[in-house]
């Protein structure tokens, strides 16, 4: 018996190159309008779908294939007797396969001047009942709702002359996911627009498993978004090294966010461990960047994750000759820098990643808690305000080093500290910081300062030139009356304006708003610290 497949698509991508390779293998096609139209405009031979239901496509299209006729086809069991039985009586003939695909709901919905009456016309109705009927008889039916597909399907039927059963599964799976995601933007989208409520389905796809989770004991999959055009660890493509593994994720999330936050225009690199950029630095060059961000913390950066805002070229490559970095991130890799990365390490894992210049995909981001999702929008922008609030002046000079600093603070886990410092004129470093304390005198004083003392002792030590100049103390007490010192929140007593002048530090940035705010400039003023309210607070737990 001649076989036969039901065509009907809103993208028509793709569908007439596949109707032909059907009909080639002895396909018979059905089709609705507007898909049977174009195709018997391409030559194609089609059957249309009202000559096999005995009923005209109507109501602008609400009921095409919504008859017995096609769906006893799809759903009857090809190997049960009475099923057979009552197709034969009711003139029912088989349909093998089903290429469809649905009004365009979410690309509707997403438009900004949408209508209700738009939106629910592109609700589809006859599609997804195509798509759930033959999915739900897979055995026997093929279902394409991606037009992605077509080639697979095409391949097979041309090489073996029949659909594997192994293929029609895996899209039969595809087809019901697709339904369930349409069927979530309807609901989402008609929740806001008629009840005023909102809803969330997150569409995740692709659930890859992971060798293990945080730990070895623990089980850990990774499900990918349903991606755009903006920076997504699911478009990077692993150019070499092995498999990503759950803690690799987290870092190179947090690696990524500060990059994009920090939003340089000259090259620019972040060193991450343990969810907290070590080292971030930007610089003429990107061997600069890299050098002056391995300096803020040659210790932390051993089994690091770096990642760049620019091709990787050579000159930087031949600085990881003898260092154990786990990941490179980069926008493109120079052939050359690749083949070095490549036979430095077999396990070094590179990854390509675009879109850092372009916005993120999605708004929100989100962290689950025992018996509940929270949802929030991202943490965009870094100041709402720059009042200096102290009688020593913050020069304007010092704004760009400023903007570095609260940028490093915004991806470093609270309480966070960053002392950045000015490298060279225009370049800047995070010369030492303070994360995921439960106060923040201990971010500074305990760590923030001391790491960045170490971090300057290295520095002097193979600089003979600075030794013949000054003392190393010396050394400390220039840098330090130089550098910004930022806060991620703010000084909830004057303690840390204490240490801070301790250490020698005599600019800082802290977004204000605390009660004891007047004794914290008083405190600054009489130490003559000057001090910047920045009016916007950047915790990250
Ligand atoms: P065409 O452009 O061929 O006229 O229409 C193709 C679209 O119609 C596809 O997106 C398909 O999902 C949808 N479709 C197929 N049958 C029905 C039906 O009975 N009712 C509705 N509302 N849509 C259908």
């Amino acid at each position: 018996m001649t076989k036969r497949a039901l065509i009907s698509v809103s993208d028509k991508t793709g569908v007439s190159e596949f109707a032909k390779a059907l009909i080639q293998n002895g396909f018979e096609i059905i089709s609705t309008g507007g898909t049977s139209a174009l195709l018997k405009k391409e030559g194609i031979e089609v059957k249309d779908v009202s000559d096999i239901t005995g009923f005209p496509e109507m109501m602008d299209g609400r009921v095409k294939t919504l008859h017995p006729k096609v769906h006893g086809g799809l759903l009857y069991l090809r190997d049960n007797p009475d099923h057979m039985k009552q197709a034969e009586a009711n003139g029912i003939t088989a349909i093998d396969i089903v290429a469809v695909n649905l009004y365009p709901f979410r690309e509707t919905v997403a438009k900004s001047d949408v209508t209700l009456e738009d939106a629910i016309e592109n609700i589809d109705i006859g599609g997804p009942t195509l798509l759930r009927s033959a999915a739900k008889n897979f055995a026997s039916v093929t279902v394409i709702c991606d037009p992605a597909d077509y080639a697979a399907v095409a391949d097979e039927l041309t090489k073996t002359g029949d659909i594997s059963y192994d293929l029609k599964k895996k899209l039969a799976v595809k087809a019901f996911r697709h339904t369930a995601d349409y069927d979530s933007a309807v609901d989402t989208y008609l929740s806001k627009a008629i009840l005023g409520e909102k809803v969330k389905r997150l569409s995740y796809t692709g659930g890859e498993k992971l060798r293990y989770g945080e730990n070895w004991h623990q089980e850990a999959t990774y499900y990918k978004e349903l991606t755009g055009t903006g920076p997504n660890l699911s478009n990077a493509k692993q150019l070499h090294g092995k498999e990503l593994s759950y803690n690799n994720y987290i870092d190179m999330d947090n690696a990524l966010l500060t990059l994009k936050d920090l939003n340089s225009k000259d090259p620019a690199v972040v060193i991450v461990k343990h969810n907290n950029p070590c080292g971030l630095a930007t610089g003429k060059t990107l061997k600069e960047a890299f050098l002056a961000a391995w300096d803020g913390d040659p210790i932390s950066a051993f089994g690091s994750i770096v990642c760049v805002n620019r091709p990787f070229d050579v000159e930087t490559a031949k600085l990881l000759d003898k260092k154990f970095i786990e990941i490179i991130i980069a926008p493109a890799f120079e052939p050359e820098a690749l083949e070095m990365l490549k036979n430095k390490s077999e396990t070094l894992r590179l990854l390509e990643l675009v879109g850092f210049d372009k916005p993120f995909d999605n708004e929100y981001v989100y962290k689950h808690v025992t018996g509940g999702l929270l949802e929030q929008t991202r943490d965009i922008g870094l100041f709402e305000k720059w009042d200096v609030v102290t009688k020593a002046q913050f020069p304007d000079s010092k704004k760009g080093l400023s903007e570095f600093a609260m940028s490093a603070c915004k991806c470093i886990k609270s309480n966070s500290i960053s002392i950045a410092y000015e490298y060279e004129p225009g370049c800047y470093m995070l010369l030492g910081m303070g994360a995921g304390q439960p106060n923040r005198v201990d971010s500074i004083g305990k760590l923030a300062a001391p790491k960045a003392r170490n971090n300057l002792k290295e520095m002097y030590d193979r600089n003979e030139e600075l030794q013949k100049a000054m003392t190393y103390e010396d050394y400390v007490k220039q840098v330090f009356s130089e550098c910004v010192m930022a806060s991620d929140a703010f000084f909830p007593f004057d303690d840390s304006v204490i240490y801070a002048n301790e250490f020698g530090l005599r600019y800082i940035l802290s977004p204000g708003g605390s009660i004891r705010d007047a004794e914290v400039i008083a405190t600054a003023d009489r130490l003559g610290v000057s001090l910047v309210f920045t009016g916007m607070r950047h915790f990250l737990h």
